[in-house]
């Protein structure tokens, strides 16, 4: 165990990022005694209204972050593209971070991502680095056509990437991507989307929820069905490819690692998310202890809780104008409600989500 952990109730978990997933975790570490501030440079942000106080300031603000360190006995975050600057100068503060610097570094580079993932041992589409739109050219003969062209960073929701269906026009998607640093991707041919959430303790320990099964729509989540119906084999498969990464990254927290399941069985690593996920949002309510209380355990040096499923949960997003639905949600006894009390819904925007739970058939 680090040293000073595990910390006691009346702690103090700082929190980078404002967003739902930093409401829900600042809810989780609520209910276990600690308090929560919050650092985000938006006002009024969804995690704010539920912690006990708010730095408002860009994430590289040096004043917010001395701050931030001064107040918090461990600091998490809830989004993959805060600064590496920033968590640095958190740690040469003082401050314990977790999850650790690698974590995020390889999060938020696709290729550093997919480097790290074959060197743990975990398969993912073939690829290649590209540079420039002569590169790109190269990548697309070498890869062959279709392939996907995705920016090397802050890509989301399936934004910052666009298919080159002849190698003739690499160059030209290259530039249609604004020119950045990019990362070519052969095809998965998947037959379905999968994920695991998974956690590591600070004594090393790990705790692997069920698989879940997603379903995306114009590259946002739409719903995640947990636990997917699943082989053992397939189930088994996926744990070992989280108990690899986590043990890899020396990680302490929860992490999200998208999968493709090929229709030979095989399961290849699409991306790694590390922190809470959204296809987790299902074990708030078919899980004894959800992902956000996971991760608060696992970052204070807390043991971690059970995994299982009590329930199956369809998991769906509630997007735009869909939040205005939650008087009949609230009537459905099968349904859980969460909302994330975003003042302004725009189309296509995270306001919530629904879970809606149903009886779990013996052998899943
Ligand atoms: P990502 O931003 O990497 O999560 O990709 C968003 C979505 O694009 C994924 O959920 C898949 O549906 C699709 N996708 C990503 N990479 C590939 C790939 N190499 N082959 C086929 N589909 C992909």
């Amino acid at each position: 165990m680090d040293a000073g952990f595990p910390l006691a109730p009346g702690a103090t978990i700082g929190i980078l990022g404002g967003g739902q997933l930093g409401r829900m975790l600042a809810l989780a570490a609520a209910r276990l005694g600690f308090d929560v501030v919050v650092l985000t440079p938006e006002i009024d942000a969804p995690a704010s209204r539920v912690a006990r106080e708010t730095l408002i300031a860009a994430y590289d603000d040096p004043d917010a972050l001395a701050r931030l360190a001064d107040l918090s006995d461990v600091i998490t975050y809830e989004f993959e593209n805060v600064p590496a600057a920033a968590v640095e100068r958190l740690k040469a503060l003082g401050a314990p971070v977790a999850p650790g610097g690698q974590a995020l570094a390889v999060a938020q580079d696709r290729v550093a991502e997919k480097t790290f993932l074959n060197e743990a041992g975990v398969k993912t589409v073939a690829f290649a680095t590209v540079d420039s739109a002569e590169e790109a050219a190269e990548a697309a003969r070498l890869l062959g056509v279709p392939a996907l062209m995705k920016t090397r960073r802050e890509g989301y929701d399936g934004k910052g990437q666009k298919w080159v269906e002849h190698a003739a026009d690499a160059g030209a998607v290259f530039e249609a991507l604004g020119g950045a640093p990019c990362i070519l991707e052969a095809p998965a041919d998947f037959v379905r989307e999968l994920s695991i959430i998974a956690a590591r303790g600070r004594d090393g320990g790990l705790a692997i929820y069920p698989i879940g099964e997603n379903h995306h729509e114009a590259g946002i989540l739409r719903r995640t069905v947990a636990p997917a119906r699943a082989a053992p084999e397939l189930a088994a498969q996926a744990e070992r490819i989280a108990a690899q990464i986590l043990t890899r990254l020396d990680y302490v927290g929860v992490i999200g690692v998208e999968l493709f399941e090929l229709s030979d069985g095989r399961l290849l690593a699409n991306e790694i998310a590390p922190r809470v996920h959204n296809t987790g949002h299902w074990t708030q309510d078919g899980c004894e202890v959800c992902q956000f209380e996971q991760h608060i355990r696992a970052v204070v040096g807390w043991p971690l809780g059970p995994t299982e499923a009590r329930a199956r949960v369809e998991m769906v997003n509630l997007l735009g104008d869909e939040a205005g639905g939650w008087a009949k949600f609230a009537a459905e006894p099968e349904t859980r409600l969460h909302l994330y009390g975003k003042r302004e819904a725009k189309p296509g925007r995270k306001m919530g989500h629904v879970n809606r739970l149903s009886r779990l058939e013996p052998g899943r």
